[in-house]
């Protein structure tokens, strides 16, 4: 069967794509990702099933949690003829349209693709890190998030793993609710650039634990972030840092894997999109983190979502309409 659109995935981009096709009448197809399996793979829904309180997403006065957001916006989309496969995409041909997208052995085309993946942040590894239903701590003080989670951190002290841009960016937000913000990084040089360095390096409220890792976040048990182990590499020495938050900010992987070789990507993996939301293929159309390695806010993939769905609607409009220098604007 073919679809005007094929949605491939399913976070706040996906839906929102998803919305606004249904609502054009393009019948669009979504792959949602399925069931999720944790933070390794997130599942329908995306990141945001992984997020306690979400309070910067416009419309919700009091706020509301991640999960619960994300069943809303699939209620929503779902209200406008959209078909739904709960399945993750494991192969896609992009050399030719029809498009052909592939779930296990059942392969569906589409004329035009979405692709709404997400990314995924870039954990430790540690068993603590596992959201709470899990037994772990994540969403109950442990996050990926500064400005999703710093505000309830109010006067707390917190600590921040890695070295990069985003860890020195994510300390410095987190002065703003924190009394103290502790960067653990695991050599004594930042990967940070410059600028971003010297703005951690000039706030009194961060401090610095070199050539350490976290090897243990205290207390699952307690059911929230009381202390860290740390252990130093180059003494082997091991110390206790009180802290009631931790956020890990070791870098973002794109989910792009099934894309490689055939979209343009950037050095880090992301999909190159120009006109906000193009790829680099005629008729494929990136939207959310997926293409977004700057804002990454559940609202900003929102907005894209939307611009993607209204420029694969505008696309087959032109072309139906025999409209073909659609392809040379590219
Ligand atoms: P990144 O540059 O890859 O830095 C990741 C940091 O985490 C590194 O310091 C790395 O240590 C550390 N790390 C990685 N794996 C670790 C592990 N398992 N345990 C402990 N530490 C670990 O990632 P990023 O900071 O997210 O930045 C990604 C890209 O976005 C960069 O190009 C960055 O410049 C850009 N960015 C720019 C801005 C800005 O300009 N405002 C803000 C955010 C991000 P090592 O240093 O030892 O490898």
């Amino acid at each position: 069967m073919k679809y005007s659109t094929i949605i491939i995935g399913s976070g706040p981009a996906g839906y929102t794509a998803a919305l606004y096709t249904g609502r054009a009448g393009m019948k669009p197809l979504m792959i949602d990702g399925g069931i999720g399996r944790g933070q390794e793979l997130l599942g329908a829904g995306g990141q945001l099933m992984i997020t306690t309180e979400v309070e910067n997403y416009p419309g919700f006065v009091h706020g509301i949690q991640g999960p619960e957001l994300m069943q809303i916006m699939r209620e929503q989309a779902l209200r406008f003829d959209v078909e739904v496969v709960e399945d993750i995409a494991n192969q896609v041909d992009m050399s030719q349209r029809p498009f052909k997208v592939w779930v296990g052995d059942a392969s569906y085309e589409s004329d035009t693709l979405i692709i709404a993946t997400g990314a995924s942040a870039k954990w430790i590894g540690l068993p603590e890190e596992k959201p709470a239903h899990e037994g772990g701590l994540g969403g109950k003080g442990v996050s990926a998030c500064a400005t999703c989670d710093g505000f309830f951190f109010r006067g707390r002290e917190v600590a921040v793993v890695g070295g990069g841009d985003t860890a020195m960016e994510e300390a410095v937000y987190l002065t703003n609710h924190a009394s103290k913000v502790t960067v653990i990084h695991r050599r004594d040089t930042l990967r940070a650039s410059k600028i971003m360095q010297k703005r951690a390096m000039d706030n009194q409220k961060i401090h610095f634990v070199w050539d350490s890792v976290v090897e243990r976040i205290h207390d699952p048990a307690e059911g929230c972030v009381t202390a860290l182990t740390l252990r130093n590499l180059k003494s082997g020495a091991t110390s206790v840092l009180p802290v009631q938050g931790l956020f890990v900010a070791i870098g973002h992987k794109p989910n792009t894997d099934l894309f490689r070789g055939q979209l343009d990507l950037d050095e880090t993996g992301y999909i190159v999109t120009h006109h906000d939301v193009r790829t680099s293929v005629c008729g494929v159309f990136a939207c959310g983190d997926v293409q977004d390695s700057e804002y990454r806010q559940a609202i900003s993939a929102a907005g894209s979502g939307c611009m993607a769905a209204i420029q694969a609607e505008r696309f087959l409009e032109a072309e139906k309409a025999g409209d073909t220098s659609v392809h040379g604007s590219w």
